[in-house]
Formats: C-alpha cells, sequence, structure tokens
C-alpha cells in the first residue's frame, strides 16, 4: 500500500491538518506543527491535541502515513555556539510537540555550515544534535532531508547522510526521507529506468532501504546536477511523469509516507489521482 498525499496546511490549529489531507484524498500527508518561519510557538493546547487525534482516526491516518516538517529556521549544523542552542532547542520543542501528538518521525534539513567549519565537523555537530533530541524525546524517529546541495547545505551526497547516521547513537531512531526535486538536484538522476535503478542501488548501499521513512515527490524546474532547489509539478518539470511512474511501482516505497511538495496546491487532488493511475499501468 502506498500512502500518498500532500503538505498540507495546518492554518488555524494542526487539527485542520487530517482535514486538508481528507479533502484532497490523499493518503498520507505532511504538516508544520508550528508556523515553520518563526523561532516561537505557542505551546499546543489539550484542544490541538485531542482535535489532531480525533480528526486524524476519523480519517485513517495512522502515525506512519504522516511525515511533520520541521521549520526552515532551524540548522543543527550552526557553526555559531549560541545560534546552535537556538537551534536545537527549537528542535527538540518541535521533537517534543510530534511525541505529544502521538506522531512517530519528524522530518528536517540537516544544516549548513555556512563556509564557518568544514563540512566534517558540522556533520558531528548535526549527529550530535540529533542525539540529544532522541535523548529527550521517546519514539520519534529524526528523519534527515536529502537536498539540493544549495549554498553551504549538507545531506546532498548519500555517503553525508550515512556519515550523519553513523555518528548517532540509536539507529533505530534515524532515518532518511528522499525529495526526488533535491537529489535530482544534487546530481541523482532517475529519468530512465537504468537511472532510477543505479540511483536507488546506489542509496540502499550507502543508507539503506531500512532507513528509508518517506518520500517527498516533487518534479524539479532546474536541471540534473544544478544544486538548486526549485520544485515544479509533476510532469512540469525536467524530471517527468516516467519516474514517478518506477516509484508507484516499485514495492521499496510500500507503507511510507510520499508527499507532494509541488508548487500548485489547486491539482494536488489531480495529482494524488494521477499517481495511483500510474501505479496500476
Ligand atoms: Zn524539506
Ligand atoms: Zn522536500
Amino acid at each position: 500500500m502506498k500512502y500518498v498525499g500532500a503538505h498540507v496546511s495546518a492554518s488555524g490549529g494542526v487539527q485542520n491538518a487530517p482535514l486538508n489531507a481528507n479533502e484532497i484524498k490523499a493518503k498520507g500527508f505532511a504538516l508544520f506543527t508550528k508556523n515553520q518561519r518563526r523561532w516561537q510557538a505557542k505551546p499546543l493546547t489539550a484542544e490541538n491535541i485531542s482535535g489532531f487525534t480525533e480528526n486524524c482516526s476519523e480519517f485513517n491516518y495512522t502515525p506512519k502515513q504522516i511525515l511533520p516538517h520541521s521549520g526552515y529556521l532551524i540548522n543543527l549544523g550552526q557553526p555559531v555556539k549560541a545560534k546552535l542552542e537556538k537551534s536545537r532547542n527549537a528542535f527538540f520543542d518541535e521533537m517534543q510537540r510530534c511525541e505529544k501528538l502521538g506522531l512517530k518521525m519528524l522530518n528536517f534539513h540537516p544544516g549548513n555550515h555556512l563556509n564557518k567549519i568544514t563540512p566534517k565537523d558540522c556533520m558531528k555537530q548535526i549527529a550530535e544534535s540529533i542525539n540529544m533530541a532522541l535523548d529527550r524525546t521517546k519514539g520519534v524517529t529524526a528523519v534527515l532531508e536529502t537536498t539540493a546541495g544549495q549554498g553551504t547545505t549538507l545531506g546532498y551526497r548519500f555517503e553525508q547522510l550515512a556519515e550523519i547516521i553513523e555518528m548517532v547513537e540509536d539507529k533505530d531512531s534515524v532515518g532518511v526521507c528522499y525529495d526526488t526535486c533535491h537529489s535530482f538536484a544534487a546530481g541523482y538522476d532517475i529519468r530512465t529506468k537504468q537511472a532510477f535503478e543505479k540511483t536507488f542501488t546506489e542509496f540502499d548501499k550507502i543508507i539503506g532501504f531500512d532507513k528509508l521513512c518517506g518520500m517527498h515527490l516533487n518534479d524539479a524546474k532546474k536541471e540534473l546536477g544544478s544544486k538548486v532547489d526549485r520544485h515544479a509539478s509533476l510532469g512540469k518539470g525536467l524530471i517527468g511523469m516516467d519516474a514517478f511512474k518506477f516509484i508507484m511501482q516499485d514495492e521499496r516505497f510500500d507503507e511510507i509516507p510520499i508527499i507532494l511538495e509541488t508548487p500548485e496546491p489547486e491539482i494536488w487532488q489531480q495529482e494524488i489521482e494521477l499517481l495511483y493511475k500510474l501505479e496500476k499501468e
């Protein structure tokens, strides 16, 4: 079974996210549990929590179908100590919000070295941040997203993600989310069956499919290896529909959230329908 959905709005409270997901006939969804562009957030209320749980159960969303995304300000590899502490505290808070909502995963971008420390030291800092977060929460897996490698972002090579995972103490509580647009921009081709197999054989060898916790399905506006992160709607970018068909017909991507982050929310329902049609082709 494939859990295809989209990153839906949680505006008005997290309890609205499952309603918005059901509205577009999604079988999975992503959400922000707080405003993604601010440091501060009000704690979740009892009403938020019970509303979220009730709406999820009403529309049959279980935690394995839900992949929350952390805020954009957090940089767990931040070179400046005072700022690192701010990022870490915000991340711990997000992990704890997931725990309170009964969610099992939190997806985040690994971090940026900002040219102030070496990539190696940055990765060490990211792993240490994950270790600290896992010490402070129970039952929530930290899910590193593959990135495009734009600017000083790390996590664009499978080897970098593997290196971070290697330094995490609790290996059962760390995983990876594969973003098709980001990894295409990072140089991983999936446009032909041959390229697709090569990329995912490499993924399996270096990271392992047992670590794959979710997918972000996005077409890409910029060319292979551009390192520029610009999402396009499915079939409207340079990756093309074949790649999405390969994913839908491959059981290695079963039982994990498969999330659209494409730029036209008004066609998400059509994109979801199309993906389920491709699965049966
Ligand atoms: Zn992301
Ligand atoms: Zn993504």
